[in-house]
């Protein structure tokens, strides 16, 4: 199965059907391959070896997308955050790409075309590719790591992975004409890549809202009558902050609102489900190197674990759910056996979408075809899953092995905490020391003496942060993953040398 084999499935089944944008002025299936196939005969054209594209949100993604298979080039979306020495680099890479991009002056000597033109480019003939002759493992998809724990990489993703990924969770054509999704994740980003094709895939239009603001994404789906979206945690923390803070409730028709790509307090899980008492939540947790989710921890889940008054059952809401159908997810000690229930291990997973494959360094996949996510975590005694943060964060405290989100949840507890991060800094002493960034609650006040208190007393002494920074905000990526690297920096730089030493 193939990219193009699901284009012509969307394009024949629902040819009249809206699916991109507005309701009225918005692209049909037919409509999607006509601009697809367009745009592949441009690249082919072109000479191009891959397409890059390098701009917003918009119905443009797919287009191209599908274009790049049509052409049977992979598809390369890039951050246009990227500063102007990182985008250098990685286009120093490519061999003779086609940039779509409205800013072609970042991407001296690549050739570019424009967003408003490459969705105008004159229907021409057949597409260069016919489904039946595009080879399920090519590449689909090229995608850079967000690089919050090493320097970026290519993710390699190919048609397989990513049919894979669909058939094993959307049902096609299986929603109503009147079903209208709203993505706001960004566009280089595997969210974007799996929702534009699960929507496309089950029929549901999609409206893009391109720069994110919490008043613009609700009044977006009051007015387009959004009944599906797919947010990060950060922009959920602004949207529930948003309805607290003018009194309202979410619209009752919106029915699904789905979160993931990074951890999420559960305190803001809480007043979600407490603002938007209509809508059924969704936590997804999936790697780029897995084609998108693997877990998912649906809506009855949330419902039945924030009404119990079982501890055991409550404590799921801090979970990322269950594993989907087609993937299995294990939890493995040092030995690379199973842990019990309950135990810390590292977090792996194998089935047919997960590709653990990179440009730079290839497969990852071990002979048994497990990939370790590099994510530490456990499973309770029926199968869910709660993460605990990526093994490359894990602090290492005189020999004792400790995972900041234990800490983080602990610290999150205190009134005065709105926002925490916890890392390691090198020490000559302990070989690392615990640091806390902690962001206020506004009106409170956060004493780093109390808040060393209140982490001893809850759990052991050697848990304790060494150190208490307070900030204004913690730097993150755009897709709410906390850049552990510049709060470490911080703390190295403000000592002038690796505190401690
Ligand atoms: P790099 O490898 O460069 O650090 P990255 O791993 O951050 O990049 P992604 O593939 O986007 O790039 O991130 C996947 C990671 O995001 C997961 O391994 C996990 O740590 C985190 N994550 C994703 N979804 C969730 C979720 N629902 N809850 C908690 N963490 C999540």
């Amino acid at each position: 199965m193939n990219l193009a084999m699901i284009l012509d499935m969307v394009a024949d089944g629902m040819a009249d059907r809206v699916l991109l944008g507005g309701r009225e002025d918005g692209l049909t299936g037919a409509g999607l391959r006509t601009r697809a196939t367009a745009g592949a005969a441009h690249i082919v054209s072109a000479g191009a070896d891959r397409l890059v594209y390098l701009g917003g949100n918009g119905p443009v993604f797919p287009v191209a997308l599908f274009s790049a298979t049509l052409a049977g080039v992979p598809f390369l979306p890039l951050n246009y955050r990227l500063s102007g020495e990182q985008l250098d680099e990685i286009m120093s890479r490519q061999n003779a790409p086609l940039v779509v991009t409205d800013t072609p002056e970042r991407t001296p000597g690549a050739r570019t075309i424009g967003v408003e033109e490459f969705l105008r480019l004159p229907d021409g003939g057949p597409a260069p590719h016919q489904a039946y002759e595009i080879d399920a493992d090519s590449i689909a998809v090229l995608l850079m790591t967000s690089g919050t724990t090493a320097a970026p990489k290519s993710a390699v993703l190919r048609h397989r992975h990513l049919a894979a990924y669909l058939f094993g969770s959307v049902e096609f054509g299986s929603v109503a004409e009147t079903d209208a999704t709203l993505v706001s994740v960004p566009p280089y980003h595997i969210a974007a890549v799996a929702n534009a094709l699960s929507n496309l895939y089950s029929g549901r239009r999609i409206v893009y809202l391109d720069r994110f603001t919490a008043t613009g994404w609700l009044g977006t789906v009051e007015r387009e009558g959004v009944t599906h979206a797919m947010v990060v945690p950060t922009m959920l923390a602004r949207i529930v902050a948003e309805l607290q803070t003018s009194g309202r409730q979410g619209p009752a028709h919106l029915r699904s609102l789905s979160y993931g790509g990074a951890k999420i307090a559960e305190e803001v899980v809480g007043e979600a489900l407490r603002l938007f008492p209509e809508t059924g939540f969704v936590n997804a947790y999936g790697l780029t190197e897995t084609a998108s989710s693997i877990a998912v921890l649906g809506p009855d889940d949330h419902r039945e674990a924030a009404a119990s008054s079982d501890p055991a059952v409550r404590a799921r809401l801090g979970s990322v759910g269950r594993a989907l159908p087609s993937v299995e997810i294990e939890v493995h000690g040092e030995d690379g056996k199973p842990c019990p229930p309950g135990e810390v291990g590292d977090i792996v997973v194998r089935g047919e979408q997960v590709a653990g494959e990179y440009v730079e360094a290839g497969s990852l996949v071990r002979d048994d075809g497990w990939f370790p996510t590099r994510d530490r975590g456990y499973l309770d005694e029926v199968g869910f899953l709660f993460v605990r943060g990526r093994a490359d964060d894990t602090i290492i405290r005189g020999g004792e092995n400790i995972a900041p989100a234990e800490i983080e949840d602990v610290l999150a507890r205190h009134e005065a905490v709105l926002e925490c991060a916890v890392a390691g800094v090198p020490d000559l002493e302990w070989g690392q020391r615990i640091a806390a960034f902690v962001v206020p609650r506004p009106g409170h006040r956060a004493e780093a003496q109390e808040l060393r208190e209140w982490v001893r007393e809850r759990l052991r002494g050697s848990k304790t942060p060494d150190d208490v920074v307070i900030l204004d905000e913690l730097p993150t990526t755009p897709t709410g993953k906390v850049l552990r690297r510049e709060l470490v920096a911080m703390v190295q730089d403000d000592a002038g040398a690796p505190a401690g030493g």
